[in-house]
């Protein structure tokens, strides 16, 4: 037989996170305050979160060390498979090689609680006993309450109203892990009261959510507050999958031409791609591809510039390719992908050329899904769904060139709470969207001026 998932014992389990600070070309521009437009020290971030994430957020070491507890944790479903896609070669008549790095086989099934279970620690052990969040479909609230429940505190999750209706199964995984979930806007808030008074039927969004998290954060000394994507300390917690990945090539004699990730915040991404990336900054040829919705094209046509990380302009400024965080995403089924922003350490890859965009309609991510689902077996997320697209684009470009390329792709997560969205795609009802130039144009006219 041939090899088909590589695997790892516990003991590879990476002892360090890459940080690729120190290695890009140049720095990312600081991060700005919202009122002052000065540079945000450790201090200015300390009311939100713990002293350790604030260091490796800015921090220039290139190796931090994963601590014992963490890695114990990480080793419940870690080191994920790197798996070769046979099948899905074999249908597309490619003589590419594809591989999946598989993260979908966590507790929550995608690769969130990577850096979940790290900030859980960090604020555990600094003394905080509860931390909000904010989560869409509850991706990110499911990561969260499940690495608070190994490190023994209480998970406060302010959930999009509608998706709390509409997407039970993610809140009852929160709940089970011992989550409070809160449908956002709520009466708990300040925040959420003033959208109530003005709007007592408002389906909420994730502004609206982050709004009320943060507050919950600042207004208790127990507390704070975590982010599941974008910052530059939770692409580090991501980097155990490149790291693996690397180890797992280097296994059987193989090594990547191209590597593809979907990108919301950028993490998932950033997580599989920067170990490989030090690579290409050492000189090796390799390809990196950032999958995104045309729906939501941040890299695609959105600007690099100082922007706000939320709709209600509470948060520090960060310089990142942006939609305007005035932009509001269409509903498409990939929620974990409608992020105006894109995380400021791939956008700075990006504009440095390093790492490519390629943006996907909704139904040709769909199909590709469909594909690996009936090749592959496992059904991957909307938001996966993309990176597959953008593999499948690459394996035909070498079967048409005649190409054999080593094909990388993050595989960030199972479908399964998402079989709603495969419904209504079976059923016909889903439809492409391309984002409207005059809107972007005018979510991109009310960003601050920075000089
Ligand atoms: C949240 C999520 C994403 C997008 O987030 P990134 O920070 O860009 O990785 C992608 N895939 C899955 C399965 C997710 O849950």
């Amino acid at each position: 037989m041939e090899t088909k998932r590589v695997l790892l014992d516990a003991k590879e389990i990476p002892t360090a996170w890459y940080n690729i600070q120190p290695d890009l070309p140049e720095p990312p521009p600081p991060v700005l305050h919202p009122g002052t437009k000065k540079p945000v020290g450790p201090q200015g971030l300390a009311p939100i979160f713990p002293m350790a994430l604030i260091e490796q957020e800015m921090s220039q070491e290139p190796w931090i060390e994963i601590p014992r507890e963490v890695r114990d944790v990480l080793a419940i479903w870690r080191p994920t498979p790197l798996v070769r896609a046979t099948n899905l070669e074999r249908a597309l008549k490619t003589p590419a090689r594809i591989y999946f790095k598989d993260e979908s086989g966590s507790p929550p099934g995608s690769h969130k609680p990577n850096t979940a279970v790290a900030q859980a620690y960090y604020n555990k052990k600094e003394g905080v006993q509860r931390l909000t969040t904010e989560t869409g479909a509850g991706q990110w609230g499911s990561a969260l309450s499940f690495a608070c429940k190994m490190f023994d505190i209480e998970c406060k999750v302010y959930m999009v109203k509608v998706s709390y209706h509409q997407k039970p199964y993610r809140r009852s995984m929160m709940q089970l892990w011992g989550g409070t979930v809160t449908p956002s806007p709520s009466e708990e808030t300040q925040a959420g009261r003033n959208v109530l008074a003005a709007d007592p039927d408002s389906p909420g969004s994730l502004g609206i959510a982050i709004s009320e998290a943060v507050e919950a954060a600042v207004s208790r000394e127990d507390t704070k507050y975590t982010l599941g994507s974008v910052l530059n300390h939770v692409l580090l917690h991501q980097t155990v999958i490149g790291l693996e990945a690397e180890k797992q090539f280097e296994l059987i004699g193989d090594f990547p031409d191209v590597v593809i990730g979907c990108c919301g915040g950028g993490s998932n991404f950033a997580g599989l791609a920067f170990p490989f990336l030090a690579h290409k900054l050492k000189g090796k040829d390799i390809r990196f591809v950032g999958a995104e919705p045309c729906s939501c094209p941040t890299m695609s046509r959105g600007e690099y510039r100082y922007d706000f990380g939320d709709t209600t302009m509470l948060t520090p400024l960060i310089k990142m390719y942006t939609l305007g965080h005035s932009f509001v995403p269409p509903g498409i089924h990939a929620g974990g992908l409608r992020y105006h922003g894109m995380a400021p350490l791939v956008s700075l890859a990006v504009r440095l050329g390093l790492v490519e965009a390629a943006a996907f309609h909704q139904l040709e991510c769909f199909e590709a899904a469909k594909l690996f689902a009936a090749t592959e077996g496992t059904i991957p997320a909307p938001e996966t769904s993309h990176a597959i697209r953008a593999a499948v684009v690459e394996a035909i470009r070498c079967r048409e060139e005649n190409k054999e390329e080593c094909i990388l792709v993050g595989f960030s997560g199972h479908g399964l709470c998402d079989l709603g969205a495969y419904d209504r795609y079976l059923a016909g009802e889903l439809q492409d969207y391309e984002y409207p130039q005059e809107k972007i144009e005018a979510a991109i006219a009310e960003l601050p001026q920075i000089d």
